[in-house]
């Protein structure tokens, strides 16, 4: 690995600089759910388009005049009543019921005493009283939802009611997940001497998806320079991202970057002042960014989330997700690493002033329990001996 490592905010940039957003694409509201606008989104129309009431009860003229109200017919939601109200009349409304022409006002059926067909109202209504103006909600043209949106449930019905059947979205990005490693079984197999199950496959997929891409069955290659060249080769094709994991570290057995050297991949960076996460590798082919990470689950969840979520959502043309909070008090000391920034997974703990940050267990890149329950990472200055309790840390985002 060269010496000196690039820092994490370089590595973050190069990747950055090398990343483009994907294309438009429109997709039907049924499908849209967390996808991305590409566009902003504007109102179709008024929403409500029509005045209409918010209460059942009785649409009258709000003149201050009290006295019975022959009932003249009925608005239904849906079926308007096209009698204009005069003097001395009113129509039934139900809510949501089109206005008739002539009225200023619903009275809740609450507030009238009926007797046959006529009603005496209990109240004197205020003009526009129980009354929902067209464009109360959105105004004909006026912007909705902003380009960059996650459209979540909410988003959804916005959009809906804003007149839209289908969205453009940004096309999702196409990821593959490639593990290298002999030792690797498939989840729930049995394992032989020396053999570990491939935690990272179904986590990277997943962390993947949850990033708003769209990710492959993940993909096992051997130790071996053939294999790993032509696995390599096969996921170039189709991929906008390519995540190898293990073997981009110096090991005899590690056969994943003269492969992509082999493959005309251009090396951007390998090897990130980071604890875990050291031998982290990046590159492009084409419009293609490949992420070689380090075999251990721990430095691979970790190097997604540092550098491959924030290439995803600008690949999406959204924000990349941010920590629940940007800094965070040491709530014990911790161990500096002398040569290298470390990413520790924390617990955070809302105190009265800012967050206080605990470490979520031990922090060795194979302890796949440290990122259960984490809520973030604390970034720790390389150095020498603890850094105290009580320091105050910038926190980043860990991706689940
Ligand atoms: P490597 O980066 O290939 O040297 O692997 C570093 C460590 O991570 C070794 O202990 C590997 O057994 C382990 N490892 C590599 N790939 C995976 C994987 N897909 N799932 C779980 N552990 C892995
Ligand atoms: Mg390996």
């Amino acid at each position: 690995m060269p010496q000196p490592l690039i820092t994490i905010r370089d590595a973050q940039r190069t990747v950055l600089e090398a990343t483009t957003r994907l294309d438009p694409e429109p997709v039907d509201i049924e499908h849209a759910l967390d996808r991305v606008l590409a566009t902003a989104l504007t109102a179709a129309g008024d929403v409500p388009p029509f005045a209409c009431s918010a209460m059942d009860g009785y649409a009258v003229i709000a003149d201050g005049q009290q006295g019975r109200l022959a009932i003249v017919g009925e608005s239904r939601a849906g079926t308007p009543s096209e009698h204009t109200i005069n003097a001395g009349e009113t129509i039934r409304i139900s809510t949501g019921a089109a206005l008739p022409p002539g009225a200023t006002a619903v009275v809740r059926q609450e507030d009238v005493s009926r007797n046959g067909e006529t009603i005496e109202l209990q109240v004197s209504p205020e003009p526009g009283a129980n009354v929902r103006h067209p464009g109360e909600d959105m105004r004909a043209g006026t912007p909705v939802l902003a380009a960059g949106t996650q459209l979540e449930a909410p988003h959804l019905g916005a959009a809906v009611a804003a007149g839209a059947g289908s969205v453009i979205v940004t096309r999702r990005p196409k990821v593959s997940v490639l593990c290298t490693g002999d030792e690797l079984r498939a989840p729930g197999e049995a394992l032989g001497p020396g053999e570990i199950h491939n935690s990272n496959a179904p986590m990277l997929a997943a962390l993947a998806i949850h990033a708003g891409a769209a990710a492959g069955s993940p993909q096992r290659l051997p130790d071996d320079a053939a294999a790993t060249e032509a696995g390599l080769a096969a996921a170039l094709e189709a991929a906008d991202v390519l995540i190898v994991t293990g073997g981009v570290s110096v090991g005899p057995h590690d056969h994943v970057r003269p492969a992509l050297s082999r493959l005309g991949v251009e090396q951007h960076f390998w090897g990130v002042s980071l604890q875990p996460g050291k031998p982290t590798w990046f590159g492009t082919h084409e419009e293609t960014l490949v992420f070689g990470l380090p075999g251990n689950p721990v430095s691979a969840a970790v190097t997604f989330s540092l550098f491959v979520n924030p290439a995803l959502a600008t690949m999406l043309g959204t924000e990349a997700p941010r920590p629940p909070a940007k800094q965070a008090r040491l709530s014990t000391a911790v161990p500096r690493n002398p040569a290298r920034e470390q990413a520790i997974r924390i617990r955070l703990e809302q105190t009265t002033s800012e967050p206080a940050a605990t470490p979520n267990g031990p922090q060795g890149s194979h302890i796949l329990t440290s990122l259960l329950g984490a809520d973030a990472l604390a970034l720790i200055a390389p150095g020498d001996g603890d850094l105290p309790a009580g320091t105050l840390v910038e926190l980043a985002h860990l991706a689940t």
